[in-house]
């Protein structure tokens, strides 16, 4: 059989069945092996009540129970058993007002959102049960809502989401009945909670090309709901290289960008929003971006605000936006690498290549010029640099804060930081400087000058 499980799953399965009760592998585990990728969870479906769960076994979380879904712990490793269940009416377009417990399996899967999330397998009998037919689609690859897909929608405006979003985790495409669907009933998605959409955005973010995503967003009307700065981004035509406008190259650029680094897929995918604000036509017809990173950064900033980022990953991503733009070229003299280095702070060195790797990728169709735009060069001179003893902020400087104020007399305040960033400056320009003696010497030459 093409559907392999942990050891764990089977004693979970066997457990349940001495307590008189069946159990079944459902959901992603089941999809993705039967497509030949591995399982990240498994979720078992029963129909035991969440209270048998808790008495058959030890380890156990009431994680959901009001929804009928616990967790149980194994060697350090949870499983989340859910009670089949028909759920009542939703009235708020998110979750149902109440459900029911029911013992029929073909039930619990007529609930669930996609007939490829609706396949269950007996891992005691090695069966499979499939009544809605989602292997077929799944070999189609096809997504397809269970049932009148509008009502479906209309019951969970997150479904509509997650459609998109295994559109891009799948390579599949989305049936036409269930597109017409989400496109009738848009209205739900905006009480959604900022919480469940972060979380489709960084699922998405790991997929191959989310862009598939955004263009399904877009083709269905969840954009401008969800993104509308993405939208006000749609057939915003750019100058030189670009062959794309804004939404196009931003859409490429977070593709380029690797699966495994999502501050940087989110960089990429935000980097040019400030493009439509600052836009200004010249008389030749060619547009300009005056400041465009200053702008992208406010509008990625209040992005990332509204569906709660977390605040270190949202500085992260915010300081790779704000720095995205440089052009190197081999004019670049040491101290401007040096001031490179500087700004760009070495643990985001190598986000920040990446980023501008995938800027430049996303810029055409073709392959990059064979240099990367200097790139390269950049990244080799930037290690040359590293490997000598250079002082990189005012903390590299072989003098600090007090030795300024002995050298100079000064007593403290703002003063002492403005001579310790001109200390820096001379450093930047020529390294061999920073020795106490020399930099005290400058730093009582330059007090007089502020005097
Ligand atoms: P992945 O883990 O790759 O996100 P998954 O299918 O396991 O995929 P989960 O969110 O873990 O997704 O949900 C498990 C199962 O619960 C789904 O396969 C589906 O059957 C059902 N399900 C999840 N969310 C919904 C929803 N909003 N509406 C209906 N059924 C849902
Ligand atoms: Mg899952």
């Amino acid at each position: 059989m093409r559907i392999k499980f942990p050891d764990e799953v089977k004693i979970i399965s066997s457990r349940i069945k001495k307590a008189g009760f069946r159990s079944y592998l459902v959901g992603g585990a089941v999809r993705d092996q039967l497509l030949g990728l591995s399982a990240k969870d498994y979720d078992l479906c029963t129909d035991a009540l969440p209270e048998d769960i808790m008495s058959i076994f030890k380890k156990v979380i009431p994680t959901g129970i009001k929804h009928g879904t616990v967790t149980v712990l194994m060697n350090s490793e949870s499983y989340e058993i859910t009670t089949f269940r028909i759920d009542g009416k939703y009235s708020d377009g998110r979750r149902p007002d109440d459900i029911l417990f029911t013992d029929d399996l073909t039930e619990d899967l007529k609930r669930r959102d996609f007939t490829i999330n609706s396949i269950a397998y007996d891992v005691l009998e090695n069966k499979i049960y499939d009544p809605n037919n989602g292997e077929a689609d799944l070999k189609s690859g096809i997504i397809r809502a269970i049932g009148v897909p509008e009502e479906r929608f209309r019951e969970d405006g997150l479904r509509s989401i997650r459609a998109c979003r295994f559109a891009s985790q799948l390579n599949f495409t989305i049936e036409n009945e269930t597109i017409e669907g989400i496109k009738n009933c848009l209205s739900n998605i905006q009480d959604l909670s900022a919480e469940r959409i972060y979380e489709e955005f960084l699922k998405i973010m790991k997929t191959d090309k989310p862009s598939l995503s955004f263009h399904l967003f877009q083709e269905t009307g969840i954009l401008p709901l969800i993104l509308p700065e993405l939208s006000l981004c749609i057939g915003v035509g750019q100058k030189g290289a670009h062959e794309f406008d804004v939404f196009e190259h931003l859409l490429r650029s977070c593709d380029a960008a690797s699966p495994e680094n999502s501050d940087v897929r989110f960089a990429a995918l935000f980097h040019d929003l400030g493009k439509p604000a600052v836009r200004s036509i010249g008389d030749d017809g060619i547009p300009t971006f005056y400041n465009h990173e200053m702008e992208s950064v406010k509008i990625a900033q209040s992005i990332m605000n509204r569906y709660r980022f977390p605040k270190n990953k949202m500085k992260r991503i915010l300081q790779l936006i704000q720095n995205h733009m440089f052009h190197y070229t081999e004019n670049w003299s040491d101290s401007a690498v040096r001031r490179f280095i500087r700004k760009i702070e070495l643990s985001y060195m190598s986000d920040q290549y990446a980023l501008r790797e995938a800027d430049i990728q996303g810029m055409t169709r073709g392959s990059i010029p064979e240099d990367g735009y200097g790139l390269r060069e950049l990244k080799l001179r930037v290690a040359a640099i590293l490997e000598e003893e250079n002082a990189f902020s005012v903390k590299d400087l072989a003098v600090n804060g007090k030795d300024v104020m002995t050298a100079t007399g000064i007593k403290g305040g703002p003063m002492v930081g403005h001579i310790l960033d001109y200390l820096l400056e001379t450093v930047l320009d020529d390294p061999k400087q920073n020795n106490k003696a020399t930099l005290l010497d400058i730093a009582s030459k330059y007090s007089k000058t502020l005097k």
